[in-house]
Order: structure tokens, then sequence, then C-alpha cells
């Protein structure tokens, strides 16, 4: 069977009745009886193309080079178990109540060490101080509420050109008009900033905030390099736009090399985002925001009406791993094992993909981006893929508009080396069919 691949992002009209009409425009194919009465927001609410992927992706004769999902299987289980039933003895119903809507004060302390371990000290951090931190449902629900605080429908969103699924679904839902801004081996390209700044100012607008992931970028995989931070910072500051800084990635550098972190740079001028995700245990979802004070009273405010407050039991289970547990040892643990499977992908396609395709060469995180000769559309040839047994994330995923199509995400943080090399093998063999066609 094969499948038929999703929907572009964004593709469904905007406007009142948007939904409704999407859905008449599918032929009413969803047969949902409430269509006409969804908000014309919910219009921009498409299945992301990587979720739609992820059923077929997870059978176990096909490759997937397409999720990013975490790999876990150096977590300490046996004394995680132990770790959580102490928990609950010592905290009694502490560990099972509602609690503040900013998080658990403990673990905000705790995050300190944490951004303290990535930049070396907690001064190099961009001057740290507990309350200025939200913790999170992930930090996926940093951007969700980021956006809501921000965003009115048709304001201009900034972000690099491609840039993460997830945002961009946060961003559509809230009915933003995203720019997209070029980016090069070393990350967001300052000139194509200003430009796209500039451009604005002529229109008599002004982008709401620039969504950046400077560490490991997912979906392309490359950092921004340090002598064009402080560009891009005051470029934001002059033109008065902030700065979102997402950094899921930023402490899985290879050679454990780290950067500074843009917030370092203009604390008041720019919303940092951290995750456990990628750190520890990605289902537990506890992230955190550090923000100028009155977007993190917003944020909190935010949090309050969306869940009231963050889950104290994940946050006191990521509390008690990061006081009881080598963790750091557990990070450097992480980076040597995607490094040796970003290794693999490496070599497999250097070895194994035809002529005219290009590629990135990640320091850190988990993706690889790929370019593939002109005439060849990575959307379309989906399918063909998954019938030979390998499935990676079309590069139209990550642009608002459905562009990208030359392009696709291959992450190498999921499969050990030897199925990556396999699925890479296989991945070769479709394109030498469709450069043949
Ligand atoms: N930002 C980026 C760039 C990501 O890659 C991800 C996860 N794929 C997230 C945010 C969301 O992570 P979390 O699990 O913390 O919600």
């Amino acid at each position: 069977m094969t499948p038929t691949p999703p929907a572009p992002r964004n593709d469904a009209p905007h406007g009142a009745g948007a939904a409704a009409a999407a859905d008449a425009a599918a032929g009413g194919s969803t047969g949902d009886p409430h269509s006409h009465r969804y908000a014309a927001r919910t219009a921009g609410m498409t299945a992301s193309e990587i979720r739609a992927l992820f059923a077929v992706a997870s059978r176990p004769e096909v490759v997937s080079l397409a999720g990013g999902m975490p790999n876990l299987a150096a977590l300490p289980l046996d004394s995680l178990a132990v770790e959580v039933a102490g928990l609950i003895a010592a905290e009694g119903q502490g560990a099972l109540q509602y609690g503040s809507a900013q998080g658990v004060p403990v673990l905000r302390e705790q995050i300190g060490e944490v951004m303290a371990f990535e930049a070396g000290s907690t001064s190099a951090t961009g001057g740290f101080h507990p309350d200025d931190v939200v913790v999170t449902v992930g930090s996926q629900s940093a951007l969700d509420m980021l956006t809501r605080l921000f965003v009115d429908p048709g304001d201009v969103v900034l972000a690099e050109s491609p840039s993460y699924v997830g945002a961009l679904g946060s961003f559509a839902a809230y009915q933003a008009e995203v720019r997209h801004v070029a980016m090069d081996d070393d990350g967001l390209v300052p000139a194509a900033l200003e430009e796209a700044l500039a451009r604005l100012a002529r229109e008599g607008r002004r982008a709401k905030f620039l969504y950046t992931v400077p560490n490991f970028h997912n979906p392309v995989g490359v950092s921004l390099s340090a002598d064009r931070r402080p560009e891009i910072v005051e470029l934001c500051r002059r033109h008065g736009v902030l700065v979102v800084e997402d950094n899921p990635y930023g402490l899985l550098g290879f050679d454990g090399q780290t950067y500074p972190s843009l917030r370092s740079l203009d604390p008041e001028n720019v919303v940092y985002l951290g995750s456990f995700s990628k750190i520890f245990a990605s289902g537990l979802r506890v992230g955190w925001a550090l923000a100028p004070h009155g977007i993190r009273d917003k944020l909190v405010l935010a949090a309050e009406s969306a869940t009231l407050c963050p889950p104290a039991f994940t946050q006191l289970v990521v509390s008690r791993y990061l006081a009881t547990h080598d963790w750091r040892s557990l990070v450097k643990s992480f980076r040597e094992m995607y490094r040796e499977r970003c290794d693999a992908m490496l070599a497999a396609l250097e070895v194994h993909l035809p002529d005219g395709c290009r590629w990135t060469r990640p320091r850190g995180g988990f993706f690889v981006w790929a370019t593939v000769p002109e005439g060849v559309d990575t959307r379309a040839m989906l399918p063909r893929a998954i019938t030979a047994r390998v499935a990676y994330a079309s590069g139209t995923g990550f642009h608002a508009d459905g562009s990208g199509a030359r392009h696709m995400r291959l992450s190498f943080c999921y499969p050990p080396p030897e199925r990556i090399t396999e699925g890479v093998r296989r991945l070769a063999g479709v394109l030498d069919g469709e450069l043949e066609v």
C-alpha cells in the first residue's frame, strides 16, 4: 500500500468560514457535521506532514529518517523508577497537587545549572534568576503561548527558511503571516534579515518577532556563527523586533562546542526557550522560557488560562533526576551517540547519493538537510520511498507556503548506525529511479 502524501500546510483558504470552505473544497470529505462551526483560525490548523508520516514510518520494515524522536536508550530506567517512587514517598500529595503557573521553584533554580552547563557559567547565560523562568509543557507550549500573546491575524512573524514545523504550526494556528529569511551554512543570513526588515518598513509594517533556532537547527542542522550573533540581535533591536530564541539542541554539540546565546547579547529583547526533551525525556513534556519581566508575567497569565499550571509531577521528576543523577555525563553520552549516527549518515550519503545532491554537515543535533537535483520533487517521491522502505521528511513541511520540494530532512537521531546506512542506500536507489525518468 502506498500512502497518499499529506496536503501541504497552509493551502486552506483564510477568513470567515474558511474551515467550512476548506472542508467543502475537500468534497466535505471529513464528514464532520460541526465543520461550519469552527473559528476561522482553525483553517490554519492542518496536520503536519511529519505527524502524518508517523504511522507508515513506524512500520518495522521501514527505515525512518523522518521523525525527530530523541533516542532514550541511554536513560537509566531502573534508577529512575526508584527515584519516581521515592518522589511520591517524600513529597506525598504535594507531588500530585496543582502548583504555580510559573513552575516549581526548585526546578526553576536547577534550570540555571543546566543553562550554565551550556554557557560555561551563570553569568554567560545573560544573567539568570529563577524568577525570570516560566516552566512550560515542552517548548512547544511556550511557542504556542508566545504566538497567542503577540500575534493578531495577519501579523508578520520572521522565521528561517526553512523553519521548525511545530513553530510553523503555532504560527498558522494564530493566522500569522510567516516571512522566511534565508540561511546558509553559518545560519541565518544577516543581509537577508536586513532586507526582510527593510521591506517591512517600506510597507509600513513591523514583524512581531523573529523566530530562530540558532544551534543545530531543525531542520537544517547548522548553527548560527559566533560573529553573526551580535549582528542579528542588533538588527532586531534597531528595527524594534523581538527575538524568540528556541534552543532545544544547544547541549548536543558533538564536540561539546557551544555558542553564546542570543539572550546573553540582549536579555531585554530576547525570549529564550529551553527544553528537557532532548537532554532527558521528551515524554515528560518539560521545557522553559526565560523572558524579560513584562513578557514573563504575560506568559504566566497565558499558562493559567491554558492549563492552570504545568504538571507538578513531571517537573518534580525532572528536578529529582537533576538532583540525583550525573546528568552532565548523560548529556555527554547522548552527544557521543548522536555523533556516531551522524557520521554514519554522512558517510552513507557520500557513498550512495547520486551526483547533483548536496547536504549539510551538522556538528550537533539531530538533522541533515539534503538538496536533490532539479526536477526531483521530494514530496511526490515520498510514496515511492515508502514502498522502498525508507521514510524522510519532505522540505515542503518546513515552509509556510509549502515550497521546498527540492529538499528533505534526514534524521539520524533514532535508528542505529547500520539502519541509517541501509536507509540511505534505499533512498539513493529511489533517487536514482527518479533521475532516470
Ligand atoms: N523547537 C524545536 C526546534 C524542536 O525541534 C522541537 C522538538 N522537535 C521543539 C521546539 C519542541 O520541543 P518540546 O518537546 O520541548 O516541546
